[in-house]
């Protein structure tokens, strides 16, 4: 296929709006194509140039783009952006610039479908010092052989914004309606492939070749994702559940063949340089080629740290006086989607259970199966009070289904809720925190009254608690002990998971995991949070956990 008849195509369709129209167009195109053609042709008309699964990238700026542009078309890089301005359009700007050149140029070497794939391959593969030059002599290249309208839309797919309106469903419905296949079968082999090109390819083959699909080790797969629930919905539905602790982390996909080994991100980004540990101790944990979906913590004293740490871990990877910071990057593995060989994703959750269990030795996410309400309950309470975020249902007979946010993955989570109250006591912090307040005592009001409701001694940082011994130090009006009483003054912002009856504290209730959210300085006293709107809160969730009973 010639590059300007693809264009064509790509015209076309930009003039079309309906999408049953546009399916209907590629779909004529691609019985055309040869096996070389037909993997390009299907990523270039959605804007995309290397398979999903891979994280290579152009390496080309728009600077380079405009500048480029300008050197074939005998014109300044400022009057390519001037030009891009008007036209508010890359590729319009790069049509209009070329076609004043083709009218002073007498050759042209027709491009290629292919072989423009294939320049920006070798374009993608020129790294080092001098790339940027080469990678801009090549672009001129391409572009100094294209007729305007071929400028147009290679512009556009050089910067990966084709905006013709063509995304992945539209091609899976028009790989199918072209091929004369079931659509089913199209995306089930789409997410095993993670490539619509491959998958035109075996579309051509034929049905048994879509059907017979493979995962290939260092692919990355999309990853499956979750939708939110309740669990009395989910055992209503299913019966038994299976329920894991929810880690709040850094998702990650492990892949292992023979001594090879990487690690991928939620994005699918290749995030094996950055977290070492995490690959030496999952290789640690099996022998057998394997590819494993999990979840990556730090932790600290035995304890999961917020998921920021992840983040902040990464940052200081470099740095020596990490390594005895003491925190810990933990996988958790809940899935096998792959093993020696073998693609997994069809089978049922519990059948790639036992395969998992059976070839992971070591950080295998503990999961409890049950139809019993209280015992997925028990589950969820245990992964909150061990400071994890929640717990994950999922239904026993479903498949992994890449990238689908589907109902078989349920997530149960507190509901984050916030409460303004008035800071009215304190307790001396310990350790390194001895010279400041460490936890407080927050306040509703009662008809003018202040009544105690919780602690709060968690969510602060070390500045955020020296700035608060700041506001509060000249407010003292009582010590005992490590005790003080403050005349209020300060409000807090509150988050909690729950509001339980309590006989702790006056007004009869108390939060269930308080943390500090803010400094409400734009809030005064009379401001806070009342005991009836603490009532009303506590009926309102009392309902809600009797649908939860129902
Ligand atoms: P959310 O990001 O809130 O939609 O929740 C889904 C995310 O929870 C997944 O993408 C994972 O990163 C994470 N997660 C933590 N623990 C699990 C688990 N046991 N099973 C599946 N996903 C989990």
């Amino acid at each position: 296929m010639l590059f300007i008849d693809f264009s064509r195509v790509c015209e076309k369709l930009e003039g079309t709006s309906g999408r049953l129209e546009m399916i209907d167009i590629i779909s004529k195109e691609l019985p055309g194509l040869t096996q070389d053609e037909l993997p390009v042709f299907v990523r270039f008309v959605m804007g995309r140039i290397f398979a999903d699964w891979s994280s290579r990238k152009l390496g080309i700026g728009p600077n380079l783009l405009y500048e480029a542009t300008g050197a074939v078309a005998g014109v300044t890089k400022e009057q390519v952006i001037e030009k891009i301005n008007r036209t508010g359009d890359v590729g319009q700007a790069v049509e209009e610039l070329l076609s004043i050149k083709s009218q002073m140029t007498f050759f042209h070497e027709e491009l290629d479908l292919v072989r423009v794939y294939t320049e920006l391959i070798s374009i993608a593969e020129k790294g080092g010092a001098k790339s940027q030059r080469e990678k801009l002599l090549a672009v001129r290249r391409l572009l100094g052989n294209a007729h305007p309208l071929e400028g147009r839309y290679l512009a556009r797919i050089l910067l990966e914004e084709l905006r013709i309106g063509v995304g992945e469903g539209s091609v899976r419905e028009a790989i199918a309606k072209g091929f004369a296949v079931d659509s089913s079968l199209v995306e089930h082999a789409m997410q095993a492939l993670n490539d619509t090109g491959e998958v035109a390819r075996l579309a051509k083959v034929g049905p048994d070749a879509l059907r017979d699909v493979h995962i290939t080790p260092f692919h990355p797969l999309k990853m499956m994702l979750a939708q939110q629930g309740t669990i009395p919905d989910m055992i209503k539905e299913h019966g038994s559940i299976a329920a894991e602790f929810k880690y709040d982390g850094s998702r990650f996909q492990f892949h292992k063949k023979g001594n090879w080994a990487r690690l991928y991100s939620r994005r699918l980004e290749d995030v094996t340089g950055a977290l070492p540990d995490v690959i030496e101790q999952l290789l640690s944990a099996t022998e057998h080629d394997v590819i494993l979906d999990g979840e990556v913590i730090a932790m600290k004293d035995g304890k999961p740290m917020p998921f920021q740490s992840v983040l902040r871990r990464l940052r200081r990877k470099h740095d020596i006086a990490e390594a005895q910071d003491a925190i810990a990057m933990v996988p958790n593995v809940f899935d096998i989607l792959y093993l020696d060989g073998e693609t997994l994703i069809d089978l049922p959750l519990v059948e790639r259970r036992k395969k998992l269990e059976g070839a992971v030795r070591l950080f295998v996410a503990p999961q409890v199966q049950s139809d019993d309400p209280s015992v997925i309950t028990k589950t969820y309470d245990n992964a909150l009070a061990a400071g994890h975020e929640g717990i994950m249902i999922k239904v026993p007979t479903s498949p992994y289904t890449p990238g689908q946010r589907g109902r078989n993955w349920i997530k149960i989570k507190p509901e984050v809720d916030t409460l303004d109250l008035a800071v009215i006591g304190a307790e001396w912090g310990e350790g390194k925190r001895a010279h400041v307040f460490g936890s407080f005592l927050v306040a509703v009001q009662d008809a003018g009254k202040l009544i105690p409701l919780s602690r709060v001694a968690t969510g602060f940082s070390d500045e955020q608690l020296a700035e608060v011994y700041e506001l509060l130090k000249e407010s003292v009006i009582r010590k005992s002990g490590k005790e003080v009483t403050f005349e209020p003054s300060l409000v807090f912002e509150v988050g909690y998971a729950e509001l339980q009856a309590s006989q702790n504290y006056e007004g009869g209730f108390a939060l269930r995991f308080p943390r500090f959210i803010r400094i409400r300085d734009d809030k005064d006293i009379p401001d806070i949070e009342t005991i009836e709107g603490i009532r009303e809160r506590y009926k309102r969730q009392a309902n809600s956990a009797q649908a939860y009973q129902n």
